[in-house]
């Protein structure tokens, strides 16, 4: 019989799941991502795009398109959405599962704190020329820090209303070598880097070149995800679709 997988995307590991899923025979794969990007790399077969409208509308869209499978393979900061999940499965009884990658492993140069608010509250006493590394949804946590110096990167410039932080805006598009992110490092003069514990080979060359020029890294933690059946890599996940057949 045949059966319908939705995947949550936005990640390396969605599109990969999304391109090998295809290759189930009797399996119908929709890849959903949230829109935000302006130039996304649209996974193979079926993409659709923009919220669901919370939990409610996301349940409806479960039904309406007679998904069997939920995989929620966002991305490890993207908790609203994992949560809405966790809770529209539980209503209408779908078995889902998480893709989550490992975390990166702390190091000596790290600093670990809870959210953006609390790296932003140690930035003033920890340096003066900051390397902004965790996309461009929350600059405005760091905008009021004007006697700082941020170099932000991310994917698609901010909007026009976004409040910003004083610096320079680099376009760009993980992965990135360690040669490249040594470069912005000294080019730029920058004495201390702000990271999400996004985990991944993507975007890991920036915590390498900074242990390397002995740059202190404030690491933002992970935020608190539902529990249920998780697995950390797309061979694993391709394994648990086979399993229900
Ligand atoms: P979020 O805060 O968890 O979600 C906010 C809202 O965006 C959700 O409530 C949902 O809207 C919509 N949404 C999020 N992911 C969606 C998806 N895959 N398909 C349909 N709607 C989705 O998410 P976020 O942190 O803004 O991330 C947005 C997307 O970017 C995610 O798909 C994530 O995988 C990807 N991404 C995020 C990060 C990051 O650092 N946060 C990094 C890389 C990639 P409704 O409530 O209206 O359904």
């Amino acid at each position: 019989m045949k059966k319908r997988l939705l995947i949550l995307g936005g990640t390396t590991e969605a599109t990969q799941l999304a391109t090998q899923a295809a290759e189930i025979p009797n399996l119908e794969v929709i890849s959903s991502l949230a829109g935000r990007t302006q130039q996304p790399i649209n996974p193979t077969g079926t993409v659709r795009s923009g919220g669901f409208g919370g939990v409610e509308g996301l349940i409806n869209y479960l039904q309406a398109q007679q998904i069997d499978l939920l995989i929620d393979a966002t991305h490890p900061f993207a908790a609203q959405i994992s949560w809405n999940a966790a809770m529209a499965v539980d209503r209408i009884s779908i078995p889902k599962l998480s893709i989550v990658r490992p975390a990166w492993q702390s190091e000596p140069n790290w600093i670990e704190v809870e959210s953006n608010e609390a790296a932003a509250a140690i930035l003033p006493d920890l340096a003066q020329r900051i390397f902004l590394t965790i996309g461009r949804q929350e600059l405005a946590t760091f905008a009021h820090l004007r006697q700082l110096w941020f170099l932000m990167r991310m994917i698609d410039p901010p909007a026009d209303t976004a409040q910003i932080p004083s610096g320079e805006i680099l376009l760009a598009r993980a992965p990135f070598s360690v040669e490249q992110e040594r470069s912005w490092m000294q080019n730029y003069e920058i004495q201390a880097i702000v990271s999400k514990n996004s985990g991944g080979d993507a975007t890991v060359s920036k915590l390498i070149a900074a242990r390397e020029l002995k740059l202190p890294v404030v690491m933002v933690q992970r935020p608190l995800m539902p529990n249920g059946e998780t697995v950390s890599d797309v061979r694993s996940a391709l394994s648990w679709i086979t399993q229900q057949f």
